[in-house]
């Protein structure tokens, strides 16, 4: 079974939570403060595979979580960051937010490429300690991984895709023309998984031709081709369309190219307007001027046209020249860049919420609601643009309001989860 598409959930490693912990000795009347900070989760690293050609993987195995980083723990020991979680995939992935549609990866290139960050470790009580408040009993807990549901697609990298009808001969003239040996047969639909050769074209200079399976059934009979299939050729710089001039199969090759190139269109315009050389296949039991008629109506179409025996390697040499030839004149293969992901960060996050204000005996007043909980697991206080955020927070659900409704004064601590600030009209 050929799979090209897939969707799967991708799980970060949350942060290792940062410890609460005092230094006891003996003889050591008030030991300080020493909870480390707990470690890093681990990413989801996406590698590019060339030994995988299908997806099919991602089929029985849907999930990939990473570890979470270890707990940080007394005498200032911080946990241990967590390794990556590396997932091979075959190469020209394309990776995708399945919710929003954002190009997260394009896995073409040997680069790694982080699909979810892990999350950066709490702090332990050990950073908390400042000349005024020196027996600080909290920690942070650590950052949330990030978590993604990912569509990945494959789009196949090659420079040439072969297109034509089942049967017309695509599998026969790359066998020929390559190394690559995919299964060649009398009947329809024999090409099941996409095949790649790679052909030599003197002096050094090879490009990649794809033999892409997927063609409909039932295309001869008007149903379509498949516009599956086509999105395998996306990325192809150049196609060629193979198409049988002897007709051996009982159809007209005039009609078969329009109907393919319909198709073509119809998927998409952009697909259509791709260079093409068409191949005049089986020309070894083709009636000459049949092959002639179809040559004409070829050029008047304003395409090249080769004639060629795929079976005999009639003509596949010259074929493939000038498809070198016009490679040259085209631009790289086409690389997805990836976009940025939009601000995570809801800054209506809470709103109509309810929360708790209380004083503790310190003197500190002590803000709780669930929501907030969430809220300081994902905002990272040492990052200016985290912590403005969460003052937006703070100002939009009316915390502040309801703070100055207690009568809190300029300089005075507010504890929220842990985390401790002086409140600043
Ligand atoms: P595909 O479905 O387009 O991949 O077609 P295949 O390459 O599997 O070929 C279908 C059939 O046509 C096979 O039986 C091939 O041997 C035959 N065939 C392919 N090329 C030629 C050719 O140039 N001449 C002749 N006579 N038969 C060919
Ligand atoms: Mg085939």
């Amino acid at each position: 079974m050929f799979v090209d598409k897939a969707v799967i959930y991708v799980k970060a490693g949350d942060g290792g939570d940062g410890a609460v912990s005092f230094h006891r000795e003996k003889y050591v009347a008030a030991g300080g403060p020493d909870g480390g900070d707990g470690g890093k989760g681990g990413n989801v690293v996406f590698v590019a595979d060339d030994s995988m050609s299908t997806l099919l993987d991602f089929r029985y195995k849907r999930k990939y979580a990473a570890e979470k980083g270890q707990n940080g723990s007394g005498g200032r020991r911080t946990g241990k960051n967590a390794p990556d979680l590396i997932v091979k995939v075959p190469r020209g992935t394309l990776v995708r937010d399945n919710k929003t549609g954002r190009i997260i990866a394009d896995m073409s290139s040997d680069e790694p490429q982080i699909i979810a960050n892990g999350g950066k470790g709490g702090k332990g009580n050990a950073r908390f300690a400042t000349p005024t408040r020196q027996i600080p009993k909290f920690s942070k807990p650590g950052f949330i991984g990030e978590e993604i549901e990912a569509s990945l697609e494959l789009k196949l990298l090659a420079d040439v895709g072969l297109v034509g009808f089942p049967n017309v001969g695509k599998s026969t003239l790359i066998s020929v023309v390559s190394a690559a040996k995919p299964k060649i047969a009398n009947y329809h639909f024999t090409t099941l998984t996409p095949v790649l050769g790679v052909v030599s074209a003197g002096e050094g200079k090879s490009f990649v031709m794809a033999d892409i399976p997927g063609l409909i059934e039932g295309a001869s009979e008007g149903v379509g081709l498949g516009h599956e299939f086509l999105r395998h050729v996306d990325r192809c710089r150049l196609m060629i369309h193979v198409v049988d001039v002897s007709g051996s199969e009982g159809r007209d090759p005039k009609e078969d190219f329009e109907i393919i190139n319909r198709e073509l269109s119809n998927f998409s315009e952009e697909l259509a307007e791709r260079p093409q050389i068409v191949a005049a296949n089986k020309c070894d039991m083709a009636d000459p001027e049949r092959i002639a008629e179809f040559k004409k109506f070829i050029a008047e179409k304003g395409y090249e046209c080769f004639e060629i025996s795929a079976a005999t390697t009639m003509g596949t040499k010259e074929l493939m020249e000038c498809v070198a030839a016009e490679l040259d004149k085209l631009p790289p293969i086409k690389v997805y860049e990836s976009e940025p992901a939009a601000p995570l960060l809801d800054e209506n996050a809470g709103m109509g919420e309810r929360f708790e204000i209380t004083r503790g005996d310190d003197a500190v007043f002590y803000v709780e609601a669930p929501w907030l909980e969430h809220i300081m697991r994902t905002v990272d206080m040492d990052d200016y643009e985290s912590l403005q955020y969460f003052q937006r927070v703070l100002r939009n659900t009316g915390i502040i309001d309801a703070l100055e409704e207690k009568g809190i004064k300029e300089g005075d601590t507010v504890n929220i989860f842990g985390f401790e600030f002086d409140f600043v009209f």
